[in-house]
């Protein structure tokens, strides 16, 4: 699918109208693992699974609403939004999407893991994938023509040449810290608007995304997994209090 010409794509994308192509959904494997290795994710190299995972029919109606928002009312993203979505995560053929639910809902379901003392580090997977998703113009924006004839180009756009830059990618992330559930849904909320002004900008002037344009994007997706990260891990509300710490 991602070799298809855009007209190819056009076509089937105008067959299945209010379908959901789903292999159209995510940055291009790369450049998510680019994300999440400048994030230090130990499991970096695992970044694209999630798109693997819902290519296979069977999961594509409970997994691919997880990576995409289709803010059709054009409301600015905000916390509360974010919130609003944690309850879908997962919900099976939810075509607005839930993306921004679906981060903290993963993060949700990584505590609730670890509490049993099994291997509770997958779900940490699906979040790295999520927060590569957000800050792609065209998963915040609605799925109409515009979209559907530039994703997989604008999904790309960085993918070849991305894998030699983690180290520049590190070097450019921002330090941002999450003490609780209002900061983190703030974060998410900050990441995804700024996907979904560049989305409408783009199309304003008919445009794709330019390089330049792409890696900010992935800069704040990394540093934003890089807080999640650390949040997921050491929750204050386990007993590890911010204002103790150095
Ligand atoms: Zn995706």
């Amino acid at each position: 699918m991602r070799f298809m010409t855009v007209r190819a794509v056009s076509i089937m994308a105008s067959l299945f109208v209010g379908a959901l192509p789903s292999e159209l959904f995510a940055w291009h494997d790369r450049t998510h693992l680019a994300i999440a290795e400048a994030a230090g994710f130990d499991l970096w190299y695992s970044a694209a699974a999630p798109d693997v995972a819902k290519s296979k029919v069977q999961f594509t109606a409970i997994e691919s609403p997880n990576h995409y928002y289709n803010n059709e009312a054009g409301r600015k993203v905000d916390a509360s939004m974010v919130l609003d979505q944690v309850e879908r995560y997962n919900r099976p053929g939810d075509q607005e999407g839930h993306l921004y639910g679906a981060i903290i809902g993963s993060v949700k379901a990584f505590r609730t893991l670890r509490k049993t003392g099994k291997y509770a580090r997958y779900p940490l997977v699906f979040c790295a994938h999520y927060i590569g998703d957000i800050s792609i113009p065209l998963h915040n924006t609605p799925y109409y023509e515009f979209n559907r004839a530039r994703h997989s180009i604008n999904d790309g756009v960085i993918d070849g040449g991305v894998r030699d830059s983690v180290a520049s990618i590190r070097q450019r992330m921002r330090p941002i810290v999450i003490r609780n559930e209002e900061d983190f849904a703030l974060e998410i909320a900050r990441v995804a608007e700024s996907g979904r002004e560049l989305g409408l900008k783009m199309r304003s002037e008919n445009r794709d995304m330019t390089p330049g344009e792409a890696y900010i994007q992935v800069i704040r997706s990394a540093s934003l997994l890089k807080a999640v990260l650390a949040y997921a891990e050491h929750p204050p509300e386990e007993g590890q209090a911010t204002s103790s710490k150095p």
